[in-house]
Formats: structure tokens, C-alpha cells, sequence
């Protein structure tokens, strides 16, 4: 799996004069992806014809065996990054990622190595990433299996009096317990009126009856992420404004899901959900974009949003859908599923969503 990587990156040095001799990988999700390598500290040095994996004496021996494709090199010396480059006198521009590497690490490598012309690569590798094989795809849904059948267990916790504290720590158990190497990210409970902030951390409000309570969680299993959001009401009933928003926010889901398809662009997806909510009157109430790509990150690059023309749909690749509408005083609902972008249109891999209402 990691050869068909490694080309994939050696794709990335341009031919002509302009181009780069080699490629320098310092984000280390990035370094999992192209070699296979879990450890928390390594470079890749990919070339036209060379692949090495460079890394210090803790991680050499387990390198050698997570990394077949790679030539292990130990350094351990603060300047030896400046060194191995030295000892490679036909490698004179080297790409780096730019949106990992630190202006001091970068200074550093500079004063090492002065003869070496660093081009920034800003998010390249990580691109790469967006689409998925099938063992990925494989992964993701056992990753959104485990989230969901976690909330089915711990949903008997959304009544009055549990604080939106309580329940992110009963989903997180729940989910280690069921195989998750951790939460894919902070777990969301926004009840009431901190509703009304996308990102609310899970706080000491208790539910009420009658609250309005978005649920943004997700698992990750074997490095790689689901992120789901539910959105339901406390208690058996609801009032006319949580019906409708809720109805909009999920018309406007099922709008743009039915719209994806390989050849669109990122913002078409994007303006179906936006467009829709603004005819319903509620456009100023939905400021984030309509969803991003998913993987070994949570976040791997924005997919469909204002700004995505750029963005073309294409199988293999895994975007979240999740529109909202928030209004403060009131509250927020917000519908998240998981989408998989296929030959002639998409797959949702998430389950529909439960009842709006909760049982206690
Ligand atoms: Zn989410
Ligand atoms: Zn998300």
C-alpha cells in the first residue's frame, strides 16, 4: 500500500528546471500515511530513485519493520539533518511542507545546510490523502459503527439533570470500551442556548426539558476518524420554531448529499445547503462551511465550502455534509452525516438520524 504512496509523493517533484530534487515530510500523520511509521518522531527524504526514513535510536528498530519500502537512517545529532543532506551533493532544492514546519526549525535547517534552496510545498502530501482506497473507506466505517453504537448505549443519559459534561465522558468510555483508540476530537454537547456556538465545549449545564442539544462526536480506530452530529430535543415535546429550523437544517442536508457527485466542485455542494436555508429565511444563521474531508485527520482540508471551487469531487473521497443554524437566545441544530464520494454519485456511511425527541 505505502509503494503506491511513495510514487504518489515522487509525483510531486516537477520535472522541469524549476522543480524540486526532493521531498522533506515533517507532519507526522503525513509520515504514518506515505511509510506506515507510528512513532512520534521521524522525517521522510523521498528522491526520484531513494527513500529514507530518518529517525533516532528509539525508533530505528521499530522502523525498520513498520517501513519495508524505506531505508532507515539514524540521526541523533542536533545538526545531522544538515549533515545527510551534505552527503547528497546532487540534491539542491528541497520541498517542505510549510504548514508544519516552524520559521525556527526552518532557520535551523538553513544555517546546516546553506547551500540547500528550500521551496515550500504548503499542503501537497496532505492532499494526497483525500482520496481514499477501499482499506481506508473500511476503516472509516468501523470508526462511525463504533461512535454510533456508543451513542445508542449512553442515549438513555439524555434527560433532565445530566450536564452536557456527563454525557461527552459517558460517549468517550463507551467508545474506548468499544475499540476506539480515543475520541477523534473534543466531544461537543451545546444544550440550550449554547446551542447557539457551533463549537460550545461540553460544559456543567444540566439538560433541561425542552432544551435543544447538539451532539458533535466521533471515534477513531486504527488512526482513522468519524465525525457525527445529532441534534435532538429533551423530553417528548417539541415547539413549532424547533421543528422547523430542524426540518430546514435537515432538508437542506438531503439537498446537498443528493447533489454529490464526481465533477462538482466543492462550492456547487456547498451553495445547495446554503442557498436552501436562505430561501427558508435563516442564511445569516449558518456561517461555517458545509462540510470537510475526512481520514486520519478529523479536518483533512476543507471539501465543500465558499471557497472550494478548486475542489473537485471525485470517488474516494470521504466529506462530512453538516449544516446548521444558530441563533442566539434560542439555541442551534445541526445535522452531520459522513459521505463517501463514488463512481456516479455518493454513499451516506452514516445511519439516518434518530428521533428528534428523547425518551425520558
Ligand atoms: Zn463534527
Ligand atoms: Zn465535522
Amino acid at each position: 500500500m505505502s509503494s503506491s504512496r511513495l510514487s504518489a509523493v515522487r509525483g510531486l517533484l516537477p520535472v522541469t528546471d524549476e522543480g524540486i530534487d526532493a521531498v522533506l515530510v515533517t507532519d507526522k500523520i503525513n509520515i504514518n500515511y506515505v511509510s506506515g511509521f507510528t512513532g512520534s518522531t521521524a522525517m521522510l527524504f523521498i528522491t526520484a530513485d531513494e527513500a529514507q526514513l530518518l529517525t533516532d535510536f528509539r525508533y530505528t528498530a521499530q522502523a525498520r519493520i513498520q517501513c519495508p519500502d524505506f531505508e532507515i537512517v539514524d540521526i541523533s545529532q542536533p545538526d545531522s539533518l544538515g549533515q545527510f543532506i551534505e552527503s547528497k551533493p546532487s540534491v539542491k532544492r528541497v520541498g517542505f511542507e510549510s504548514l508544519d514546519v516552524t520559521v525556527g526549525r526552518l532557520e535551523g535547517w538553513r544555517k546546516h545546510s546553506e547551500r540547500i534552496d528550500w521551496v515550500p510545498v504548503a499542503g501537497a502530501i496532505t492532499s494526497l490523502r483525500m482520496f481514499k482506497d477501499a482499506d481506508e473507506v473500511a476503516l472509516i466505517r468501523h470508526a462511525i459503527t463504533i461512535a454510533e453504537d456508543s451513542f445508542k448505549l449512553v442515549s438513555t443519559l439524555l434527560g433532565p439533570g445530566t450536564t452536557e459534561e456527563e454525557f461527552a465522558l459517558e460517549l468517550e468510555f463507551a467508545m474506548r470500551r468499544a475499540g476506539a483508540s480515543a475520541a477523534s476530537f473534543d466531544i461537543i454537547v451545546a444544550s440550550g442556548g449554547n446551542g447557539a456556538f457551533p463549537h460550545h465545549r461540553a460544559g456543567q449545564r444540566a439538560f433541561q426539558l425542552g432544551d435543544l442539544v447538539t451532539i458533535d462526536w466521533g471515534a477513531k480506530y486504527e488512526g482513522y476518524c468519524s465525525d457525527i452530529t445529532r441534534t435532538v430535543v429533551i423530553g417528548q415535546s417539541i415547539t413549532d420554531q424547533q421543528r422547523e429550523i430542524y426540518d430546514i437544517v435537515k432538508k437542506a442536508k438531503e439537498l446537498a448529499t443528493e447533489a454529490i457527485k464526481p465533477g462538482k466542485t466543492g462550492k456547487e455542494i456547498d451553495a445547495v445547503a446554503r442557498d436552501f436555508i436562505a430561501s427558508e429565511g435563516y442564511g445569516e444563521y449558518f456561517g461555517h462551511s458545509l462540510g470537510h474531508s475526512l481520514g486520519l485527520d478529523v479536518h483533512d482540508g476543507a471539501t465543500l465550502s465558499v471557497r472550494a471551487d478548486k475542489v473537485i469531487l471525485q470517488p474516494g473521497i470521504v466529506t462530512t455534509v453538516e449544516p446548521g443554524i444558530y441563533i442566539e437566545g434560542f439555541g442551534g441544530v445541526r445535522i452531520e452525516e459522513d459521505v463517501l464520494v463514488t463512481d456516479d454519485g455518493y454513499e451516506i456511511l452514516t445511519s439516518p438520524s434518530p428521533d428528534l425527541t428523547t425518551r425520558v
